[in-house]
């Protein structure tokens, strides 16, 4: 009898966290995917090798030649490494006034992040270096490291003195910058929808634990039982009563953004656990004093005069 009723409620707490964990599951599988940076590397990087045969590539590499007094196309093609820059999220230090917080890639108060752009592995320095996008975009660095080159110190060459633009450098700009802003969206829902997620899932949750109660509610005596065990059983659940109490205070003593139906429930909760708790004990401690009172003494009585 009494296995029978533990079994009717252990199957049905079961059927919870199963239902539970396959709701997890569908919702974070459903969840959008950001594009992954290296996907993005790869596809910039195929758009700039593409470069070289398109007219806007041409005009660049011709003034660019004629600036840096060279004949040669492949000083200018294999020379290049690419830098690209993308404007990411917004930088703190203007709200909070602390410039003390002013992040390094921080540009009037946007943040943007970079990326160098290169055929193989390694940290060689190139010959020259090209900004697209960010802060910098359209800078055209002449590396004063280089061994190659004749200058010290770094010599820039901006791309807007020549007075055009270069489709070639203005697509792999916006291709990048697209796909960042894009991900930016998509982390944003996101995270709107694991909010509204976990409080959807925190009230199922208070729903399903006042079900389990107002069913524990009609069979608590058949599970506690009449033994031994009975003392130890009615305390694992006074226990447990216990944390479900101040959990469910504890939500209702957030303030803040605050959900109208939560609240609800919580108190649902309080309630229905404070009915059942005031059951079993009233119950428990009858059990008890009968236990250890007449019911002991009648029996050992009995017992006693039957020998
Ligand atoms: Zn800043």
């Amino acid at each position: 009898m009494f296995e029978e009723h533990a079994s009717e409620v252990s199957k049905f707490v079961k059927s919870i966290i199963q239902e539970e964990n396959a709701m997890q599951r569908k919702f974070y599988s459903k969840l959008e995917c950001v594009v992954d940076e290296n996907e993005i590397i790869e596809k910039v990087m195929d758009k700039w090798n593409e470069m070289v045969d398109m007219p806007s590539y041409h005009e660049l590499r011709d003034l660019l030649k004629k600036r840096l007094n060279i004949t040669n196309n492949n000083e200018i093609d294999e020379n290049i490494r690419l830098k690209s820059c993308y404007w990411a999220e917004k930088c703190h230090c203007i709200t909070d006034k602390n410039l003390s917080l002013h992040a390094v890639n921080c540009h009037n108060g946007q943040r943007w992040y970079a990326n160098d752009l290169d055929d193989y592995f390694g940290i060689e320095l190139y010959k020259y270096d090209l900004i697209v996008g960010g802060p910098n975009h359209g800078t055209f660095i002449i590396n004063g490291n280089h061994n190659e080159n004749e200058n010290e110190e770094d010599i820039e060459i901006k791309l807007a003195d020549f007075n055009q633009k270069f489709e070639c450098i203005e697509n792999i700009n916006k291709l990048v910058q697209d796909v960042f802003n894009e991900n930016k969206n998509i982390k944003e829902r996101n995270a709107e929808r694991k909010k509204n997620f976990e409080l959807y899932r925190k009230k199922n949750k208070i729903k399903k634990i006042i079900e389990v109660y107002t069913m524990f509610k009609t069979k608590y005596y058949m599970m506690i039982g009449y033994n031994e065990r009975s003392k130890k059983i009615y305390n694992v659940f006074n226990k447990k009563r216990q944390e479900l109490n101040t959990e469910a205070c504890e939500l209702l003593s957030i303030n803040n953004n605050y959900d109208e139906d939560l609240k609800i429930l919580c108190e649902e909760l309080i309630n229905t656990l404070d009915v059942v708790n005031n059951d079993i004990k009233t119950w428990y401690t009858t059990i008890e004093d009968k236990i250890n009172t007449k019911f002991n003494q009648d029996i050992s009585k009995y017992i006693c005069e039957f020998i």
